[in-house]
């Protein structure tokens, strides 16, 4: 194997070479090779962010050997694992164990490690990205040593979300939960009556959802909370699952797609088959939460996702109505708009505010790819005039102008970045455009700021 795909078969990384450590000698001895070669070195977690942020074309490492679940507390419910672990392993073993996570994001097959990395989050106003649930993790560095980061440590604030910028995180603490049943109830509502209540719903749901079907006004709303109800039976979930998720919404979903091949404003009828068939009904369903969570992406798509302020939600959705007419964009995919809590992790979209997430994919069906980026590129635009930040595991349209304007700690991130790797042994094409250059001042300046602190082990 010489190359890496990402899942959405949108780029293809070619390093010099893959290597598949099995154990923390392995991945330290990697490290000591790539510092004598000068070259790069990246981790690919499940290789499923869009952007190309996880390629090098130096050494590119697969933690997919490194992957045993080291020890489950069940008293204090935390789980340490290699962070090779897929999210869908953590779960599974959660699971049997009586434990949980609190909130999942739809797409079980990232790493842990790798969806940390980029911020990855579920939706719920009181739950925050998957790194708030982290309660310590291990850091390799480029000069060999290891950072042990707890929550409370100013370090946990400043790398909790690192982008693979800094190190190789080779273990993670998660804090989890007694394993949850989740009521899920969907329903029609109007934007009008979504901004009457919006705060209500937020705030007495555990987990709240709103998708809309462009070119309608339709939309739905999702939530789920948690219950002491039984489950229920196996072929609720299984229509859900077969029918609705991967018969309806992938697969019929994309045969009416190739007739927009003739005449792409097809899209609008699609659209409005589609709400007919899933967001005017009134459903519930009561399953495990992970069941709940997860949705099944059969489809390829390519995606971007922003968060902006929470109390610009419905004003950011009319205006991507009118542009989306004004500009007769022809979208082909549900938006879907999430809510998540803020944190106060240095590069987290969700940094001291509580954001909605806006997400707008495009569908790439062979033989058939929609002329997509131009609407990607407006969207984007409109985004900057909210103060958006775009989700690191996504596309990203913005400048490094504009990303040093949005997060407040952005310097900070890229002086200690280079302070811990001086050689920029984990920088690659991707993360230099977007990098900040910190000064002599700059690097002066934060030392006198944080040298006395854990830094210090680091020479
Ligand atoms: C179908 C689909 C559904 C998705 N759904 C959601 C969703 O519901 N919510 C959401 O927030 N996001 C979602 N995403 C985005 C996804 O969660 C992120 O892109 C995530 O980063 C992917 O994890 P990965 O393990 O594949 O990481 P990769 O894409 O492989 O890597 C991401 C970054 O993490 C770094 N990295 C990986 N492992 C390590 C490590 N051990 N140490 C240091 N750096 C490391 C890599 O170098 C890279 O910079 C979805 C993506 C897809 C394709």
């Amino acid at each position: 194997m010489n190359s890496w795909k990402n899942w959405a078969n949108l780029s293809k990384c070619e390093p010099k070479k893959i290597q598949f450590p099995k154990s923390l000698s392995d991945l330290k001895q990697i490290i000591t090779e790539t510092k004598i070669t000068k070259e790069t070195l990246k981790v690919v977690g499940h290789g499923n962010s869009y952007n190309t942020n996880f390629h090098t074309e130096g050494t590119l490492v697969s933690l997919k050997d490194f992957n045993t679940i080291q020890e489950t507390n069940i008293e204090t419910q935390q789980v340490s694992i290699d962070a090779g672990v897929s999210i869908n392993k953590l779960v599974q073993h959660c699971s049997n164990n009586g434990l949980a996570l609190s909130s999942l994001g739809t797409n079980m097959f990232d790493n842990v490690a790798g969806a940390c990395s980029t911020g990855h989050h579920g939706s719920g106003i009181n739950y925050g990205i998957l790194s708030s649930y982290i309660d310590s993790f291990d850091l390799l560095l480029a000069s060999g040593q290891t950072l042990t980061i707890k929550k409370g440590d100013w370090l946990y604030d400043a790398l909790g979300v690192h982008l693979g910028a800094v190190g190789i995180i080779t273990k993670l603490t998660l804090n989890t939960e007694k394993r949850f049943k989740l009521k899920q109830e969907v329903f029609p509502i109007s934007l009008q009556a979504f901004q009457d209540c919006m705060s209500d719903l937020l705030s007495a749901n555990d987990h709240v959802k709103l998708i809309w079907a462009p070119h309608t006004n339709d939309y739905q709303c999702w939530i789920a909370n948690r219950t002491e109800e039984s489950i229920d039976h196996n072929f609720m979930h299984w229509k859900n699952h077969m029918i609705d998720g991967l018969l309806i919404n992938n697969l019929v979903h994309a045969s009416l797609l190739y007739t927009t091949a003739i005449k792409p404003a097809w899209i609008r009828s699609i659209n409005q088959w589609l709400s007919n068939y899933f967001l005017k009904g009134k459903t519930q369903c009561i399953g495990w939460s992970d069941q709940i969570f997860y949705l099944p992406h059969l489809l390829k798509q390519d995606a971007i996702e922003y968060a902006i302020p929470l109390d610009k939600t419905v004003a950011f959705l009319q205006d991507l109505h009118n542009l989306i007419e004004a500009q007769s964009f022809h979208v082909q995919f549900p938006i879907e708009v999430r809510f998540v809590k803020q944190d106060n992790f240095w590069l987290s979209p969700a940094y001291q505010k509580d954001m909605c997430y806006i997400g707008t994919k495009a569908h790439l069906l062979p033989f058939l790819t929609p002329n997509y980026k131009p609407y990607f590129q407006a969207v984007s635009q409109l985004i900057e005039t909210y103060q958006g930040r775009f989700h690191w595991g996504k596309q990203n349209y913005s400048s490094k102008t504009y990303l040093e304007n949005s997060y407040p700690k952005w310097k900070e991130f890229w002086t200690l970045r280079d302070y811990l790797d001086p050689n920029k042994m984990f920088m690659n094409n991707w993360l230099t455009e977007l990098a900040y250059k910190p000064s002599k001042t700059d690097i002066e300046m934060f030392k006198k700021q944080h040298f006395d602190h854990d830094l210090q082990l680091v020479k």
